[in-house]
């Protein structure tokens, strides 16, 4: 039996304890889609639908974000979490949108998920689809937090290079700089996929669902594509868990991750080293504030 369908099956097992038992009242982790790819995320609440839960190469999705969608009940929920969504449950934890005690978090190590986009590209061939974008950069392959672990860890050693894109930016012209992101956003359909699968876009009242005021027109105007990811990129300083689910599923390969790296890279510059979700005790830099905290902008 390979190490997918192994997890695969113990994902079952406990899913379905879980429910049995009533310990959990749903289990949120990822199922398989209409054909071999994608896998899907998958919240189930019935234990015979244990069985559809899948582990396998596609199994990309975040889960943290559909904690969103339970806030306000009082059951307690069971879920599936790779490296990536277990910081995106620490975001939710610290920003008060759920509580720990209600959760049960199962930890799966992960060495990498494929790109699902890529298999039109190679016909089918699974063995040749290389890693998501995201997982090829990837520093946290091992759940940061969960009560039950599943598998052994991975010991996998970091790309040092993931801000070099950032670094060849900052050293273009103005001009070349906001050429290139003028580029990008003019490909933004304002569809708002990157906000919904977001686990620092955790506002229950979004701006962007208002009409008075109105801060971004509905028309597909460059100016309001660039104040939707102005205001968005504002509001993921020192939040965002580097997830990288916000570019993943956008359907226009608008390359979100310049700007979040870009934010990274000057918060850790500014207030020392912070990897947001990583550790729930560490106070985010820019939530917190001194009244002789210098003002410059005075
Ligand atoms: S980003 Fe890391 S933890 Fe998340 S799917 Fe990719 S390799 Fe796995
Ligand atoms: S997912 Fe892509 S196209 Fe949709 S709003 Fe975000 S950047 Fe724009
Ligand atoms: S901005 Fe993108 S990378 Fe950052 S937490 Fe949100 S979805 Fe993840």
């Amino acid at each position: 039996m390979s190490t997918n369908d192994a997890i695969t099956q113990e994902m079952r097992k406990v899913a379905r304890e879980l429910l049995e038992t009533k310990a959990v009242g749903k289990v949120i982790g990822w199922g398989v889609g209409s054909k071999w790819h994608p896998t899907q995320p998958l919240i189930i609440s019935d234990p015979a639908d244990a069985e559809k839960l899948v582990w396998d190469d596609f199994a990309i999705a975040g889960t943290a974000t559909y904690l969103l969608n339970e806030r306000d009940h009082e059951h307690k929920i069971a879920i599936f979490v790779k490296g990536c969504d277990s910081r995106g449950v620490n975001r939710l934890i610290q920003d008060y949108q759920i509580e720990r005690e209600r959760l049960v978090i199962i930890g799966i190590p992960c060495s990498g998920k494929k790109d699902p986009r890529m298999v039109q590209q190679q016909r089918g061939k699974q063995g040749d689809i290389p890693l998501d974008k995201k997982c090829q950069e990837c520093r946290y392959h091992n759940p940061v937090v969960y009560d039950q672990l599943l598998g052994e860890p991975v010991d996998i050693t970091p790309r040092d290079d993931r801000m070099q894109e950032i670094i060849d930016i900052e050293n273009l012209t103005p001009d070349e700089k906001y050429k290139i992101f003028t580029e990008a956003f003019s490909k933004c359909i304002r569809c708002f996929a990157c906000r919904n699968a977001c686990p620092a876009c955790n506002c229950r009242d979004c701006i962007f669902d208002h009409t008075r005021p109105q801060w971004v027109d509905k028309s597909n105007e460059l100016a309001d594509n660039q104040m939707y990811h102005l205001i968005r990129a504002i509001h993921m300083i020192g939040r965002c868990v580097e997830c990288g689910e916000c570019e993943r599923v956008c359907p226009q390969d608008v390359p979100l991750m310049l700007i979040n790296k870009k934010l990274i890279k000057d918060v850790n510059q500014l207030f020392g080293p912070y990897d947001a979700g990583v550790d729930l005790e560490a106070r985010p830099p820019l939530v917190y504030y001194k009244t002789e905290d210098p003002e410059e902008f005075h």
